[in-house]
Order: structure tokens, then sequence, then C-alpha cells
């Protein structure tokens, strides 16, 4: 078994031209995840200078190289709850930019031609417990109602099991927009894409301060090859692990990382993934502490969760994966003692109100924060604030909203296991 995540480690690797670190540039962007790539691909076809900065030795090995493989629909939080808390104009907008940041990915994939399986086979959110049903119903309720999305559907246990070869499930909540993709392939294609128009790829680049020059948004951006002037900077750095969680000053306090785990089993053959699931959409299980698979291509089952309150190290994996083993066992005992090649974990860059924040502090921009939801967003994000920064400040659907920072937090999230415990006893209350 390889604790390594699937998705780079059967992907081509993207090998960036050699460039000595360019003392000047129109944009500085720090962070080769989708963020930082997809903002070089559409500043570089703007013609811009561009340089993305990537402290790791590869392009999108962090969260963006290391998660489930879903590129879903919908908000992360039930859209009826955010509708309660900032109207339902608001909620919609916010609801549709997932829409919308589904399509863009969509549209990259075709446009740049990248390979990558990407499929909109829909994403079915499981109900695990009968009284979870009235949640789901009303949750599709509002949508039709709002006019937000039409294109979901409640199904029944029954219909539920013609496609889940599970008896875990009490029916659930379908939502027709949702895709998947390998993630690997896609960031491969990403990176190639903004390389080809013209954006310099750095790695193995860490970016240690920033320093601001004037009160515009110029800044110096030190590393320890040299330093980067540039007219603006974007920082697309997610939950960091380089230069201690939590990214640079303000930003430290307002990102929490959080583990995620994955475990994906060997190849089960084309017969037995078709049995297992047969519409082949991408599932997720309705609780705090959930589960989250899907089939692969090469027909192996990718099966994640947030399996332990900790961040990702090889003994933490190690610990979830038998934790993923267990959940494993339980929504498909058929499997048997199937084996597993690859286990990896990944962190999460989660906010206190579970949604995307973006926009520009000090004259640097910035966008992260997509807690747990990001293979989408970040992709149109990064599109979406290369148009902030060419002036068109509307682009960003995350725009005007406070960021306050969470009392206590300073980098290090030191509170995980007591906010694990807290939302374990939640979900088995309920
Ligand atoms: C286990 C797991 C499962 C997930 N599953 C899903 C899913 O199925 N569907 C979904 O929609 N979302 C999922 N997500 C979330 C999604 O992957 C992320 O939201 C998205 O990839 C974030 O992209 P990003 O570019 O903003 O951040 P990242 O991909 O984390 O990229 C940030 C980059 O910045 C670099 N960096 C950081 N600091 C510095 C520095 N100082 N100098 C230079 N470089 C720096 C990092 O090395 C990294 O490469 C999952 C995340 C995890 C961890």
């Amino acid at each position: 078994m390889k604790l390594d995540s699937y998705w780079t480690d059967s992907a081509p690797a993207f090998a960036p031209a050699v460039h000595a670190l360019p003392a000047q540039v129109d944009v500085a962007i720090v962070g080769g995840g989708f963020t930082g790539l997809s903002a070089a691909l559409a500043l570089a076809k703007r013609g811009a200078r561009v340089a993305v900065l990537e402290a790791g030795t590869r392009v999108a090995a962090e969260a963006s190289g290391r998660n489930g493989g879903h590129v879903n629909n919908g908000l992360a939080v039930d859209y009826a709850d955010v509708a309660a808390k900032v109207g339902i104009e608001k909620a919609r907008a916010w609801y549709r930019a997932y829409d919308d940041a589904v399509d863009t990915v969509a549209r990259l994939v075709r446009d740049e031609a990248i390979d990558c399986d990407f499929m909109r086979h829909g994403k079915l959110k499981l109900a695990t417990r009968a009284n979870q049903m009235a949640a789901l119903e009303n949750s599709a309720r509002r949508l039709a109602g709002d006019g937000v999305d039409t294109d979901v559907e409640v199904l029944d246990a029954a219909q539920v099991r013609s496609e889940v070869q599970s008896e875990r499930f009490h029916g659930g909540l379908l939502y027709k927009r949702s895709g998947q993709m390998h993630m690997g392939r896609f960031a491969q294609g990403l990176a190639s894409a903004a390389q080809r128009h013209g954006a310099q790829i750095h790695t193995g680049t860490q970016v240690n301060r920033i320093e601001r020059l004037g009160q515009g948004h110029a800044h110096r951006l030190h590393t320890a090859g040299g330093t980067v002037t540039a007219q603006q900077v974007l920082l697309a750095t997610g939950a960091t692990r380089h230069g201690g969680y939590g990214s640079f000053g303000w930003l430290r306090r307002r990102i929490v990382p959080i583990g995620s785990f994955i475990v994906v089993t060997e190849p089960l053959g084309a017969e037995r993934a078709q049995a297992l699931l047969a519409a082949r959409r991408t599932y997720t299980t309705v609780a705090n502490i959930h589960h989250y698979f899907r089939l692969t291509a090469d027909h192996r089952l990718v099966f994640g969760g947030r399996a332990r309150f900790s961040v990702s190290s090889p003994q933490s994996d190690m610990a979830s994966r038998e934790i993923l083993r267990a959940g494993l066992a339980q929504t498909f005992p058929q499997l048997g003692a199937v084996g597993l090649d690859y286990c990896w974990g990944g962190v999460v860059d989660m906010t206190q109100d579970r949604l995307p924040h973006a926009g520009e502090r000090n004259g640097l921009y910035y966008a992260m924060g997509y807690s747990g939801h990001g293979t989408q967003m970040s992709v149109h994000m990064g599109e979406r604030m290369a148009a902030v920064m060419n002036g068109d400040a509307d682009a960003n659907p995350w725009r005007g909203r406070d960021w306050p920072a969470i009392p206590g937090h300073f980098g290090p999230p030191w509170f995980l296991p007591a906010v694990g415990l807290y939302y374990s006893l939640k979900d088995k209350l309920a």
C-alpha cells in the first residue's frame, strides 16, 4: 500500500520549464494549487507577466492533488440555513457560484483539451438515519421553491438501493449538476496550459516574507533563492503547511487547517464496480463526521472521511486507514477484505462559516477557505481573482463579506480534538 495520493501517483508529472527567478513581474502568485494555476492561466492569457511561486516540489500536490475527486455543485452548508442568515438573494447568488464553478471546470477541460475523465453524473447525498430524510426533503423543496436549483431530486431507500449496493441508506438527495474528474490529470493539464500561455511556474520556491512597497499593490516577495518584485500579488496558499499553518499574517487566524483522509481500493474489476455504484456518481453521507466516495475509471473505490480530528501526518494517515477500513466494511460488507492500494491525508482550509473568502487586504489579493468544497471553486476563483486584479471588482462572488478572526486560534489547530468530540457527540445524539 502506498502512503501517497492516487491522483498524483497515477498522473503524468508536470515538468515546469526552467527559468531563473524573475526580478520583476506584473503578477506574483503564491501557491501552485488549483487557485494559483487557474489565476496564472487567466492572467497569462491577458498578456500579463506572471510567476507562480510554489513551495513544494510539485504543483497541485497539497489539497488540489489530495482530495476526494468530487466536483460538486451546491454549498458546503445547508442552503436553507444560509438563506435564513443572509436572505434568499445572497444565498441564491452564492449557491449559483458553485454551479458557475462546475461550469468553469467543464469549460477549461474542453478549451484546453485536458484529458481527466471529467463527467457530470451528479452527486447523491445519502441519509444514514431515517430521521435525516425530512431535512433532505426540506432542502429539495427550498431549492426548487426559491428558484435556486430545480435539478435536485429526492430518492427513497429503494431507489438508492437500485444504484448503491448497500443496506446502509434510507434515501438521498440527488444534485444532478455535480461532476467528478481525475485530479492529478486535471492539474497536469491546467499547469501545462498556464505555461503554454506564458506563465512561469517555479516549484521548490517557498515565499518566506512579503514586503509592501508603498501604499498600492506592489510588493517584494522574499524566497531562499532571491526576491521577486510584483505589481500585484495573489495569495493562493490554502491551509498551507509551509512556514507554519494558516498562511501569512492576517489570514493565519481565519483559516483552520483540518485533516481529511482517504483510502483507495485495489481495482475491483468492471463488473464488481458497476454492481457497487451503478450510476457512478459522487456520494457523501449526511453527518458532521461523514464519508465520501466514488469510483475511478480503472474501477477502484475512493473512500474518504474526516476519520480523525487531527492534521495529516504519516502516523495520522495510517491510523485513519483503519478507521476508514471500518467505515468501508460497514457500508459495503460484500467487499470483504478488499486490498487497499493507497492511503493519504490532506489539509482542508476550513473557515468558521464554511464559505470561501476572497478579496484584497493591505494591497494583497487572496482567495481561499473553500472548506472541503473547493475543487471547482478554487479553479473558478483563480479566474475570478484574475478579473478582479484586472479592475473588475464585481467578478468576485464572495466580495464584501466580513471575516473576523477565530477567537483563540493563532495558526496550529490545538482545539481539533475537542471539536472532534463535539461533532461526534452531535452525530450520535442526532
Ligand atoms: C483530503 C481532502 C479531500 C477533499 N475532497 C474534496 C472533494 O472531493 N471535492 C471538493 O470540492 N473539494 C475537496 N477538497 C478541497 C479541495 O481540494 C481544495 O479546496 C482545493 O484544492 C484548494 O485549492 P488551492 O489551490 O486553494 O489550495 P492548495 O491545493 O492547498 O494549494 C495551495 C498551494 O500553496 C502552496 N504554498 C503554501 N504556502 C506557500 C508559501 N509560503 N510559498 C509558496 N507556496 C506556498 C502549497 O504548497 C500548495 O501547493 C478536499 C481537500 C482535502 C484535503
